[in-house]
C-alpha cells in the first residue's frame, strides 16, 4: 500500500528564511543545472523498489519529522565538491545517501529536519573496474548488488561471486559505508573493501590507502598504504562524502550447498550457540551463522498477522507453533540456515561434522532440500549464500498492513549465556509493549549481532510510540549487562552513541574534535551516529 501526502510547506533547515533559501537553491542550480535539484513537496511512502529520497518510506517517528527540503543529483565527484562548497557558503545541512534503501536505518531521510539530500546513485552509478585477475572491483556510489551482479554475468565472469545482504537493492558502496553485512564467506563487507574516494566536508577530494600514491595499481588491493589509515573514519560517519570505494570479489568456490536443521525447543538456545562457536571460528560454517526464530519463518510466509491471530499483545506462542505445522520445515523453535562452499569432497567433510554436532540437540532434524518446492523460503537463503540478489526476505514486513520495520541489534560473544540474555530482554519488552518479534541470531565469527526485527503499522501512531519505547527500554538494559547495538536507526542513534561512554565519553570527545576541526561549519549530516557539530551541540536536537 502507498501512503501519500503532498506538501505545500517545504521542510527549511534551520538558521535560514525562506527567501534566502530559495535564492541559494537557484544559485545551486546554476551549478547542476535545474533539472538537478528538486524541491521536496510530496511525500511519497513508495516500497523498497521505488524507495523514496525525500524521507523514511518505514517511518518509525512522524512522517513529517525527518524530511529533506530538497534533493541533488550530481553526476561527478566534482560536483559533489561543488555541493558541499555551496553548503558551506549557506551554512546548510546536506545529508549523503547512495540509493537510500537502508530500511530499518532511516532510509534516505536526513536526521536534520530540512537537510538537502544528495542523492548520489541517480547519477554516480558506473561501475569503474572490474578486474578478473585481481578478483576485485570499484564502484561508484549507484551501483547496487543487483547492477554489479548482472554486469558480471554480462562480462562471463563466472569465476567471480559477489556478496549480498538480505535485501539486494542496495548501494555497494552505501552498504559497506554502513557496516552492513552479507552471507558468503566474504559477508564482512566494511573488511573486505580496500580503497576510498572521499570529499570532505570542506570540499578538498581523498584517496585512502594506495589510491594516495599517485600511478599506484593497487589501490584495491592493500587496503592501507602507508601511515594513519583514515578509512574508518568515513564509516557509520558524518565526516566525508564516499565517491567512490573498492572491494574483493569472491572466486567461486567451485560448488556449494545450503542446509537447514531445525530444533525443536525455545530452550535449545543456549546449547545451540555453544555448538556453533567453534565451528564458526573454525571456519567449518564458512558464512555468517544465521539462526533463526520460528515466528520469523511464519512471518515470511508473507500473510498478514490477521491471518493467525486478532487478538491484542503478542500472538501467542501456541498459535505460532500451530503455524509453523503447515510449513515445510514442520513445527520448531530454531532455524539454522547455512552453506557449504567448495567441491563435493570438501564439502563433505564440514557437512558431516556440522551434521554429527547439531544432532546432538535432541529432537534436531535435517530438513532435506529436495522435498522443497522450488519457491520455498529456502532457495532464497540458497541464492543470498551464493551471492545472488533477492528481495524475498521484504515478505515478513507485510506482518501488518502499510508494515515498517526496525531492529534491535546488540553484539555479544557467541556464548549460550548471553544468547540467553539477550533473548530474555527482548521477550520481556516486547510482551510489555504489545509486539511481536522476529529474532535472528547473526554470528560474523567470534561475535553474533542477535538482530530483533520489530514490524508495525506505520499509519499506527500507538503501535509507533510502543515500538520506539521497546526499542528504548532494550537498549538501555542491554547496555546495562554491558551490550551495545552494531548499527541502528536515526531515532536512536542519540541513545546508542551515549551507551558507547566509557572514561566520560573519551570516545565522543574524541569524535567531536575530529567533527569540529573537518567540518567547521557543521553542515555533514548533522548528528549521524549521534555526532553533533559544535553549532548544534546542546541545543535540545538530540532524540
Ligand atoms: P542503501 O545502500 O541500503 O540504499 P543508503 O544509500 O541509504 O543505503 O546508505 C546508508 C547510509 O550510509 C546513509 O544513510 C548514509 O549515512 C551512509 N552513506 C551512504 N552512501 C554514502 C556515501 N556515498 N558517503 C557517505 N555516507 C554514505
Amino acid at each position: 500500500t502507498k501512503a501519500k501526502s503532498n506538501r505545500t510547506e517545504i521542510a527549511l533547515p534551520q538558521d535560514i528564511g525562506e527567501s534566502a533559501f530559495h535564492k541559494a537553491i537557484e544559485e545551486l542550480r546554476g551549478h547542476l543545472g535545474k533539472e538537478h535539484v528538486e524541491l521536496v513537496t510530496k511525500l511519497d511512502d513508495g516500497w523498497y523498489m521505488e524507495n523514496p529520497n525525500t524521507h523514511d518510506g518505514m517511518h518509525v517517528v512522524e512522517e513529517d519529522s525527518l524530511v529533506a527540503s530538497a534533493i541533488v543529483y550530481p553526476s561527478s565527484t566534482e560536483e559533489v565538491q561543488k555541493i558541499v562548497q555551496w553548503a558551506n557558503k549557506y551554512r546548510i545541512p546536506i545529508s549523503p545517501i547512495s540509493i537510500g534503501r537502508n530500511y530499518g536505518y532511516g532510509a534516505a531521510a536526513p536526521r536534520v529536519r530540512g537537510a538537502v539530500v544528495i542523492d548520489l546513485g541517480r547519477r554516480m552509478n558506473r561501475i569503474l573496474d572490474i578486474n578478473p585477475d585481481d578478483c576485485t572491483c570499484l564502484v561508484e556510489p549507484g551501483v547496487t548488488y543487483f547492477a554489479l551482479y548482472e554486469e558480471i554475468q554480462a562480462r562471463n565472469y563466472k569465476h567471480l561471486w559477489i556478496d549480498v545482504p538480505d535485501i539486494g537493492g542496495g548501494s555497494v558502496l552505501g552498504n559497506a559505508c554502513d557496516r552492513g553485512v552479507g552471507y558468503t564467506p566474504y559477508g564482512d563487507h566494511w573488511m573486505i573493501h580496500s580503497g576510498m574516494e572521499i570529499v570532505l566536508p570542506t570540499g578538498e577530494v581523498i584517496r585512502t590507502g594506495m589510491g594516495a600514491l599517485p600511478g599506484n595499481n593497487s589501490w584495491q588491493l592493500f587496503p592501507y598504504g602507508f601511515g594513519p589509515t583514515p578509512d574508518g573514519l568515513f564509516s557509520q560517519s558524518n565526516l566525508g562524502i564516499a565517491t567512490k570505494m573498492g572491494f574483493g570479489l569472491m572466486p567461486n568456490p567451485g560448488g556449494y550447498e545450503s542446509y537447514l536443521y531445525v530444533f525443536p525447543k525455545d530452550e535449545d538456545l543456549s546449547q545451540l550457540i555453544e555448538i556453533i562457536r567453534p565451528l564458526r571460528i573454525a571456519m567449518i560454517l564458512e558464512n555468517v551463522a544465521q539462526l533463526r526464530h520460528i515466528s520469523m519463518q511464519v512471518a515470511v510466509e508473507g500473510k498478514p498477522r490477521s491471518a493467525y491471530y486478532n487478538g491484542k499483545g503478542r500472538v501467542p506462542d501456541h498459535i505460532i507453533h500451530e503455524a509453523a505445522k503447515k510449513l515445510s520445515s514442520g513445527d520448531c523453535s530454531w532455524l539454522y540456515y547455512g552453506m557449504a562452499y567448495g567441491p563435493p569432497e570438501i564439502r563433505k567433510y564440514k557437512l558431516d561434522i556440522i551434521h554429527k554436532e547439531f544432532m546432538k540437540i535432541p529432537g534436531a532434524r535435517r530438513i532435506d532440500p529436495n522435498t522443497l518446492s522450488v519457491d520455498d523460503y529456502f532457495w532464497s537463503r540458497d541464492r543470498i549464500a551464493s551471492g545472488v540478489p533477492d528481495i524475498e526476505e521484504l515478505r515478513w514486513v507485510n506482518w501488518h498492513p502499510n508494515g515498517g520495520h526496525v531492529a534491535f541489534s546488540p553484539v555479544s560473544p557467541v556464548r549460550g549465556a548471553d544468547a540467553t540474555a539477550l533473548w530474555d530482554i527482548s521477550r520481556k519488552y516486547c510482551q510489555k509493549f504489545d509486539l511481536d518479534l522476529f529474532p535472528i541470531f547473526c554470528v560474523g565469527l567470534r561475535e553474533m549481532h542477535l538482530i530483533v526485527e520489530i514490524v508495525f503499522n506505520r499509519d499506527d501512531p500507538v503501535m509507533r510510540n510502543n515500538v520506539r519505547a521497546c526499542i528504548r527500554a532494550m537498549i538501555d538494559d542491554a547496555a546495562k549487562l554491558g551490550y551495545g547495538e552494531y548499527r541502528t536507526h536515526l531515532a536512536f542513534m542519540d541513545q546508542i552513541a551515549g551507551t558507547y561512554n566509557w572514561n566520560d565519553n573519551a570516545l565522543m570527545k574524541f569524535n567531536e574534535k575530529i567533527k569540529d576541526c573537518l567540518d567547521p561549519n557543521g553542515i555533514m549530516a548533522p548528528g549521524k551516529s549521534g555526532l553533533w557539530p559544535a553549532r548544534y551541540r546542546g541545543r535540545g536536537w538530540e532524540m
